[in-house]
């Protein structure tokens, strides 16, 4: 089974919060989808004969392009590879670019996931947040894509400055009363060389401190999970059957290849498995769209399960406790953390499985950091 992301580098303004690997000009998205086509047909052996069970369009703002370079790059694909029947595909947009008409468009090109970029249902939120969107657009554009398509996932943000509890109250019920199928949440963090890190900086602006940020996290884990809604990952709560397919095969760490400039693969072929990173740079990407100008790093055993315990601590499925003790060769030093974690609240061994709690999931990085094979 294979996944496939397909990185948009395009957005119309930064948002004040945002780190993501973009540009905001016109002007370079024939020659980013030519070199797109060459990248895919470069890649295409690592295509032929398998099975793709989803495919993530993701940015950037994959919403601003013509849907046409989208629908002939999802054709070159099935040129290569197998779609399972079931093929999800997701598409991440932002709330401007939602019409009835770009809804019926994307559906048309096989779409049937719909990722928005909400953020918020408070205009002030939003205007801080640096999004072109207000309130009445957030909520008018969720309410148009539940009539259009069966799988829509809201992206949500905590942590603006100001923001109250009740506020955050309000986006999540808010964000409820359209009977979503899936929710993702972010706690607003200041990344280096963004406005909002220069703002925060300058005392412009300021954000809610680690104890407001972990009380707005547990409000929300609570909310949605008593509203019908599985806490599936750290930051991702889906109604049953609804997890996202690509996410999903990620953390679980199924093959996925990634296309366009920044996008990362995994790739198993065989006893050998490597992580590749594409170039962070248009310009590069569209001079040598081929795989050549990306990074390769195989993966030692060593790897792969540091990864397994990573990723798996970030799942509500948990790990397996027998494989940790053993990839340890049984250190009592593991069961003592474990037991430390547990006497936190942070863990919770079930049978043979180890599952980081509600309360855990803020630290699970920092609960896997204790647990990785040195
Ligand atoms: S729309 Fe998304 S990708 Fe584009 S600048 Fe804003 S946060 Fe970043």
């Amino acid at each position: 089974m294979l996944h496939c992301y397909v990185h948009i580098p395009f957005c119309r303004n930064r948002c004040s919060y945002c780190d993501f690997f973009l540009i905001t000009r016109e002007g370079f998205q024939e020659p980013f989808f030519r070199a797109l086509r060459e990248e895919t047909r470069s890649r295409a052996i690592l295509l032929e004969g398998r099975t793709i069970r989803s495919v993530h369009f993701g940015g950037g703002t994959p919403s601003l392009v013509d849907p046409r370079h989208l629908e002939a790059w999802l054709n070159q694909v099935a040129g290569y590879a197998t779609f399972h029947p079931e093929l999800e595909i997701t598409l991440e947009a932002n709330p401007e670019d939602l019409t009835p008409q770009s809804l019926a468009l994307w559906s048309s090109i096989g779409v049937n996931r719909l990722s928005i970029g909400i953020q918020s249902y408070n205009s002030r939120k939003l205007h801080a947040l640096g999004r072109d969107h207000d309130a009445l657009c957030a909520r008018r554009v969720t309410g148009e894509a539940m009539e259009r398509f069966r799988n829509v996932s809201v992206d949500l943000i905590c942590g603006v400055e100001g923001e109250s509890s009740a506020l955050w109250g309000a986006d999540l019920d808010d964000a409820l009363s359209f009977g979503l199928q899936h929710l993702s949440v972010y706690m607003l963090t200041v990344e280096p060389s963004t406005r909002l890190a220069r703002d925060v900086s300058k005392g412009l602006v300021q954000v809610p401190g680690e104890g407001e940020l972990a009380s707005m996290y547990s409000i929300a884990s609570e909310r949605l999970s008593s509203s019908g809604f599985e806490h599936y990952e750290v930051s991702n709560f889906a109604r049953a059957g609804c997890f996202s397919r690509y996410n999903m095969g990620c953390w679980q760490r199924e093959s996925y290849l990634g296309f366009g400039p920044s996008a990362h693969s995994l790739y198993t072929l065989g006893a050998a498995e490597w992580r590749s990173a594409n170039v962070t740079s248009l310009t590069r990407y569209i001079a040598e769209p081929r795989e050549l100008s990306s990074q390769r790093e195989f993966l030692s055993e060593k790897d792969r399960r540091n990864e397994q315990i990573f990723l798996s601590l970030r799942l509500k499925t948990g790990l397996d406790a027998g494989l940790l003790q053993r990839w340890h060769s049984f250190d009592p030093r593991i069961d003592a953390a474990v037991d430390a974690f547990r006497q936190r609240g942070w863990l919770d061994v079930n049978g043979r499985t180890l599952k980081v709690t509600r309360k855990g999931f803020l630290f699970a990085d920092l609960i896997a950091e204790e647990l990785l094979l040195g």
